[in-house]
């Protein structure tokens, strides 16, 4: 515990994260709003006047986690009168009833429409008690928010987020996300500019794009005037002075145009990095799960954008034991992965989120086992062609982006490469630092990870920010 601080002192926030990038995001932006609202980031949770839980539900046993960590901060609250505690994110959104009743300490619960009050919703809680309010939609896109701040480790002062859509309109059977995030609002394209040039005006280098499904950006815009394409988002964002790299996350396969494709080749700024999710290789399952391809529309596509994009790393997300999935769907996904030859794969055994209708097909649930046995053996091809991907790297040159030192290891650092390639190096005595560019020679390769030599290093822009430390609980 800390000693007493002055009454006047700043009140102290602290943000701790669950789940994806988007939520991440979501959480420099709720930082950048208490920050605006005069109180000070701290990430020591036992001096925090507010503590901001940031919840998902995407990920198994979201819940449990929660309400331990809330249990938690029963003891600490009570230790601390005057200690606020905030709810926000998917999990509020979905359970907001269940969190006031479960935990009774709780003094904000608002959800993913409204995280633009958390600020005034914290203040309302201090003079009148608990608040909960959950928006059922947003109005529109709470583009004017100050979300300056930098995230967690991997991205420093060099690399920020930049959502340019929220909500989805798929109806993935499998997915929380278009009950809780609601339909797709996309940002007007002139607000991401202006940001992105703010960023770049700070020093960031890189930048990642977020959207549920970036492909669809721009199709909810402007009625009966300029609607613009994921393409031609792709395109502003490169003209901007100081950007070096331009990821983006996810892209739906039903939506990959050529228009984004060819904005990709075209574009210098544009990663040769394309995750483009496959989730099953079963055409029967990828219907039951309302996806909206084929395997062999999807591989047709992966092929016209490795016939545009020299270089380009593939990665997917894939899931194991869906409802109803045979061996034969299974063994059609092998051979859809084999032919895709990934350099990376998320894979996940399914698991059902309630309130999804996978989750009620559950006389169609494939026992735990043989969705073990399955994901045993998909991670054998999935790592097969990642190590063969990476060992024909090994002697050639990569530019690198630093990310910072190992935590196991202070002496070992590591950077990504364009094609998001996890490479490790030792600076000896080099002065390197996160956001330099370095150049290294690749020794080594592993399923997961490259090794290298550093070459040489071209030290990052250097320019003053304020960062506002937000933290990511394991997932
Ligand atoms: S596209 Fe499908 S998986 Fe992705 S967010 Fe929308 S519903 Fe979920």
């Amino acid at each position: 515990m800390t000693g007493p601080r002055p009454a006047d002192a700043a009140r102290r926030f602290y943000v701790r994260t669950y789940g994806c990038q988007m939520n991440e995001h979501d959480s420099e932006r709720i930082a950048g709003l208490l920050a605006a609202d005069g109180m000070e980031p701290t990430d020591d949770l036992e001096s925090a006047d507010v503590v901001v839980l940031n919840t998902c539900c995407i990920r198994e046993n979201a819940d449990n986690k929660l309400y331990g960590h809330l249990g938690r901060l029963k003891a600490l609250k009570a230790d601390r009168p005057g200690m606020q505690i905030a709810v926000g994110g998917c999990l509020a959104q979905k359970d907001r009833e269940l969190i006031v009743e479960r935990a009774g300490h709780v003094d904000v619960v608002f959800g993913t429409h409204n995280l633009q009050h958390a600020a005034s919703l914290l203040e309302r809680a201090r003079l009148e008690g608990p608040v909960v309010e959950i928006l059922e939609e947003h109005a529109a896109y709470p583009s004017a928010l100050p979300a300056r701040s930098t995230g967690p480790s991997a991205h420093g002062r060099h690399s920020a987020w930049v959502t340019i859509q929220v909500g989805c309109d798929n109806s993935c059977t499998f997915c929380i996300v278009p009950i809780v995030r609601g339909p797709e609002i996309s940002r007007r394209l002139g607000d991401i500019v202006r940001e992105v040039e703010d960023l770049a005006a700070d020093g960031v280098r890189e930048i990642t794009v977020l959207g549920q499904n970036v492909n669809s950006y721009g199709r909810d815009l402007g009625a009966g005037q300029y609607r613009p394409q994921f393409a031609d988002l792709l395109r502003a964002l490169d003209a901007v002075d100081g950007i070096e790299r331009i990821r983006f996350t996810s892209p739906h396969p039903k939506d990959l145009r050529p228009e984004t494709i060819a904005a990709m080749a075209e574009c210098r700024s544009v990663c040769e990095h394309l995750h483009l999710p496959l989730q099953s290789g079963s055409d029967r399952t990828l219907a039951r799960m309302h996806r909206g391809y084929t395997a062999e529309r999807y591989l047709r596509r992966l092929a016209d954008a490795r016939a545009a994009i020299p270089d380009l790393a593939v990665t997917t997300d894939l899931i194991v034991g869906f409802p109803g999935e045979t061996d034969a769907d299974f063994e059609r996904t092998l051979e859809v992965v084999d032919i895709a030859g990934y350099d990376a794969a998320y894979t996940f055994v399914f698991s059902p989120r309630p309130g999804t209708p996978a989750a009620d097909m559950t006389d169609d649930f494939v026992s735990p086992e043989v969705a073990q046995e399955r994901m045993a053996r998909l991670v054998e091809v999935v790592e097969r062609h990642a190590l063969e991907k990476h060992a024909a790297r090994v002697g050639g040159m990569e530019r690198l982006l630093v990310e910072g030192p190992s935590k196991k290891d202070p002496d070992v650092w590591s950077g990504r490469t364009r094609q998001n390639k996890l490479v490790h190096f030792s600076p000896g005595t080099e002065p390197v630092r996160v956001g330099d560019a370095v150049d290294v020679r690749i020794t080594r390769a592993a399923p997961h990870w490259l090794r290298g030599d550093l070459h040489a290093v071209e030290p990052a822009p250097r320019t003053a920010r304020i960062r506002i430390p937000v933290t990511a609980a394991p997932a």
